[in-house]
């Protein structure tokens, strides 16, 4: 058994471990969507569930490869990719939920993730939103029809931080299937499985890749839930060790059936990227909490939401989930006296952008884009105002960013 390397030493010999031609050190971009057989029996194995390709939609050793690499990252038993993480976060709760289910949500969570929430409603799944930061919360919500506790890791945009390792506690007492959305973390703050998370999706276009010139989504499998408790998995799936029943369900229902791919090209992309996780995290996190220190104590901005803060409500448990780094995303409300566009259009090193999780840093008005469908009204309930900005912080050289807020605030 050789030794069990690091985590950045892990991804970058993945590729050269596992079965590779030619020596190369990264697996090839395989475009081919079908895959042929010599033997038709093996063919029918493989159709059959033995390990092995067969059309493209249902992966490709190039996403194999990927998938592998983040199950290293999360230390899960399995992973399925997707073409973005909204289609992994669809395929998760359509593979697994039926009408008359009910899903206990934390209420802060990206607002793609609230819509699709809206449509489980519509075709009978019940949504409970409660306020995760608190486990009575969660637990008051518990149904005998709950089959499903789903939070983020670090909440997209309000940087909130559920209980997470209280609501794995209790998950598993209460053996319900816990989802986290771990994209805001990433793997490298924080591995869903040492929180008792049942399945960890990430957006693999933020942070995962990077470099903003790829979309894909994945889910991973801890393999700490025991799916032969689980009531909704169909006869085909139950096969095998019950802990690799959920994700050939999600790999089957919502993979094969739905149909949202992860690309070769975009999953060779996103590997490439994920070889610097470690290196961007470190760079990004240090970047995003002297920023915020120093925007904090700027007479222009009124307040600065950002989990590295001690004003954060959830600082200290961000402290002891994530061990003084606490990711790359920060909330800034501007004075009342700064007009929100003027503010926006003197920057010069940041980026009016949406997305986040990449090298660059990146601004947004909250109000005016993300939150602008929901209403003035829902807004101003949720606490949001017309002043408020997403910051996504970079790489960039640090004093760069500062320089370019003083003379934006100036
Ligand atoms: C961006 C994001 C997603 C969706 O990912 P896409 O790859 O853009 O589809 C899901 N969850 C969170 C927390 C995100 O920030």
């Amino acid at each position: 058994m050789p030794q069990k390397n690091g985590f950045t030493t892990t991804i970058l010999h993945s590729d050269r471990r596992g079965s590779v031609e030619h020596g190369a050190i990264h697996k090839p971009m395989h475009a081919s969507s079908e895959y042929a057989y010599a033997d038709s029996r093996e063919l029918a194995a493989v159709f059959q569930g033995k390990a092995g390709f067969t059309y493209a939609r249902q992966g490709t050793p190039t996403t194999a490869a990927l998938e592998a690499k983040v199950s290293q990252m999360e230390g899960g038993v399995g992973t399925v990719s997707f073409a973005t993480g909204m289609a992994a976060l669809a395929a998760t709760f359509f593979a697994l939920l039926r009408a008359g289910d009910h899903l206990i949500s934390s209420k802060y969570v990206f607002g793609n993730t609230n819509s699709l929430f809206g449509t489980l409603m519509g075709m009978g799944v019940e949504v409970t939103l409660v306020d995760a930061t608190d486990i009575e919360s969660v637990k008051q919500a518990l149904r005998p029809e709950t089959r499903m506790v789903f939070t983020e890791a670090i909440a997209n945009p309000g940087t909130q931080i559920a209980d997470l390792r209280a609501i794995g506690d209790w998950c598993r007492q209460e053996k319900l299937v816990y989802v986290l959305d771990n994209t805001l973390a990433t793997p490298w703050l924080c591995q869903g499985i040492t929180l008792g998370a049942s399945l960890v999706v990430n957006s693999l276009s933020k942070h995962i890749g990077g470099h903003g010139n790829a979309m894909g989504g994945a889910v991973t499998d801890t393999g700490l839930y025991d799916w032969s408790a689980y009531p909704n998995i169909a006869a085909p799936y139950r096969k095998g060790s019950p802990t690799s029943w959920g994700l050939l369900q999600i790999k089957k229902k919502g993979l094969r059936d739905m149909g949202g791919t992860l690309s070769a090209e975009a999953a060779h992309r996103i590997a490439a990227g994920a070889e610097t996780l470690a290196l961007r995290m470190e760079k990004g996190c240090s970047n995003a909490l002297t920023l915020a220190q120093f925007l904090a104590g700027h007479p222009r901005v009124a307040k600065v939401h950002y989990p590295g803060l001690p004003s954060h409500p959830q600082h200290e448990r961000a402290v002891d989930l994530y061990g003084h780094r606490f990711g790359t995303l920060m909330g800034i409300e501007l004075a009342d006296d700064l007009d929100v566009f003027e503010f926006l259009n003197r920057l010069r090193v940041l980026i009016l952008a949406t997305h986040l999780g990449d090298n660059r840093t990146l601004v947004l008005p909250v109000a005016h884009t993300i939150y602008y469908e929901m209403g003035a009204q829902q807004r101003a309930l949720m606490g949001i105002s017309d002043n408020q900005l997403r910051v996504s912080v970079g790489i960039e050289d640090t004093q760069d960013l500062i320089d370019d807020f003083v003379q934006a605030l100036a």
